[in-house]
């Protein structure tokens, strides 16, 4: 979604929409499927050459857990608060110093801003780098791989077995 500066009017605009474009790898390694595409409700204003927008943004996501890797379901809302600026000048390297760090500001070019481009940023940064599908997921078995999250796997039992019994004196020496 791409406004051009010239329709948004002086009054601002208010802009809806759904990128139901992206798939699953688009947002990150973690997410597993798109259930509700993200979508978002914005206001745009004009100030001079910078557009200020805000609204917020909402999306349903497959992940996997991190530990178990079962699929969990990850509803997602936020305020997303965006001031675009025009694409800085070439300074001959020099850092461009911005004096508020709360705020988070684009760089824009041409003569139209990437909405899209702002909304995918957003969830990607909201992300959970390590989703959990619930705080204490207890992973999956280092034997046999399986998730124990529904319960124990039965390794646990094997322990008793006298053929590990003896691997377990071994290990004592
Ligand atoms: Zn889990
Ligand atoms: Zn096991």
């Amino acid at each position: 979604m791409k406004v051009r500066l010239e329709d948004i009017p002086p009054e601002g605009l208010e802009v809806s929409f759904t990128d139901s474009h992206l798939g699953p790898k688009d947002l990150g390694a973690q997410v597993i499927e798109v259930l509700e595409p993200p979508r978002a409700e914005l206001r745009l204003e004009l100030h001079g050459d910078m557009v200020g927008v805000r609204g917020g943004y909402s999306a349903r996501l497959l992940l996997a857990c991190s530990r178990c890797l079962e699929p969990m379901e990850l509803a997602m809302q936020g305020p997303l608060k965006v001031v675009f600026q025009p694409q800085p000048q070439a300074l001959g390297g020099e850092e461009v110093e911005l004096a508020d760090d709360d705020l988070e500001v684009s760089f824009y070019s041409g003569e139209e801003v990437d909405l899209s481009f702002c909304l995918h940023d957003e969830i990607a940064l909201a992300l959970p780098m390590a989703p959990l599908c619930r705080p204490d997921c207890p992973g999956i078995c280092p034997v046999c791989g399986k998730s124990l999250r529904d319960g124990p796997c039965g390794c646990q039992a094997k322990k008793t077995d006298p053929r590990w019994a003896k691997l377990a004196k071994l290990d004592l020496k």
